[in-house]
């Protein structure tokens, strides 16, 4: 058998028609800027995740970015943020000249561990980046009142968790701000790059609205420094096919983890999601000990994995300038060594499941 990581084109395929008529749809327009399917879209995310403004944009490294910039995070600041996510959370920090300040994890869910969160704070400190991490929401009771109690941001990313809920409300309306990608990918991806921010603050909202568009207020007229952080159309209208499905796609998904975790707890160590929690399984990750020869055989039986992620953000070459060292995040460190991700998409058969867990099972004996 063959399997495919994300099936991207059979996920295509199940709704060619109505994606196909709505790109030639924007093609027949070509209204490629800002078109009305942009608008569209922006009013169907802030029903489907219960937020009152939502700006789409470029990209979910954009969408990080642009929120920092309308909190106004410069020279000088610190935010906290975990060391075990996707460089994007991090790198728009240090673009914007404040400083990352990590935090350990918390073991069994591999999200930021908000008991260690108070002894980062400093006087410096202006926000905190929760990453909702392979789909599932942090304790963001606790982190808020946290954030509270220092006066902080709490901005989450939900890169992986669009769709995902913690305490009966849906993962990007947890904080006043929040960021998501449509990366191919991420569990809704478009057929490029895309992102969104999602804010119940009016006053950002307008101001994340003018840097999308360079800082502009009045045609030609520049308020404040910005990007160019605007969604396609075309993205735009693929996007707003897919929503309709993805609450589909996402129960597929828990379907097809339980049936992961019922066939593979006894072998490997499987996810943990909280109670309080719906996870969207952005991944689906298990901890081996065997990680490289486990990933070489099922190479060979046709069954793609991945690491999410091989070495933590502290230890990496771009960071040195922060003066980590190994040893500074043991849960961290530790885990790096041992994630596998196994496919996850709303494409897989029974088949498909059944074979791969099976094989897990065999190899991990
Ligand atoms: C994918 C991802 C991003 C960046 O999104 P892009 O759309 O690829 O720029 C940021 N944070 C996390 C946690 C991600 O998984």
């Amino acid at each position: 058998m063959k399997i495919d990581f994300a099936n991207l084109q059979r996920q295509y395929q199940i709704r060619k028609i109505e994606i196909d008529s709505a790109i030639q749809e924007v093609l027949n327009q070509s209204d490629y800027i800002m078109g009305k399917e942009v608008f569209d879209l922006e009013k169907n995310l802030c029903e489907f995740v219960g937020s009152p403004y939502t700006i789409s944009c470029s990209s979910g490294t954009d969408a990080l970015l642009m929120s920092l910039m309308a909190l106004g995070i410069g020279n000088g600041d610190e935010v906290i943020t975990t060391p075990f996510t996707f460089v994007s959370t991090v790198e728009v920090i240090l673009r914007l000249g404040a400083k990352p300040v990590f935090v350990d994890l918390d073991p069994f869910t591999y999200n930021l561990c908000h008991l260690d969160l108070e002894t980062k704070v400093t006087k410096k400190t202006k926000g905190i980046i929760p990453v909702s991490l392979f789909g599932q929401p942090c304790n963001m009771e606790e982190i808020l009142i946290l954030a509270n109690r220092y006066n902080l941001f709490v901005l989450e990313d939900a890169a992986q968790s669009l769709g995902a809920e913690y305490k009966q409300k849906k993962s990007g309306n947890l904080s006043e701000i929040a960021c998501t990608s449509f990366f191919p990918a991420k569990p809704l991806g478009c057929f490029g790059d895309g992102g969104a921010i999602f804010t119940s603050d009016i006053k950002l909202a307008d101001k994340l609205r003018s840097i999308r568009v360079h800082g502009q207020g009045e045609r030609y007229h520049y308020k404040q420094l910005g990007i160019g952080g605007r969604l396609d159309t075309i993205q735009a209208a693929v996007l707003n096919i897919k929503l309709k499905y993805f609450d589909q796609d996402i129960l597929k998904r828990r379907v097809i983890a339980q049936q992961y975790d019922l066939s593979l707890k006894n072998k490997v160590v499987i996810p943990l999601v909280s109670e309080d929690v719906k996870s969207t399984y952005a991944q689906y990750v298990i901890q081996v000990e065997n990680r490289e020869e486990l990933v070489l055989a099922l190479n060979q039986l046709g069954i793609p994995t991945a690491v999410h992620y091989p070495i933590p953000l502290h230890l990496q070459d771009s960071l040195k300038c922060l003066n980590y060292k190994v040893g500074d995040f043991p849960v961290c460190e530790a885990l790096c060594h041992k994630v596998l991700s196994i496919p996850m998409n709303p494409c897989l058969t029974d088949d498909e499941v059944n074979y791969i867990s099976e094989s897990i099972c065999n190899l991990t004996t």
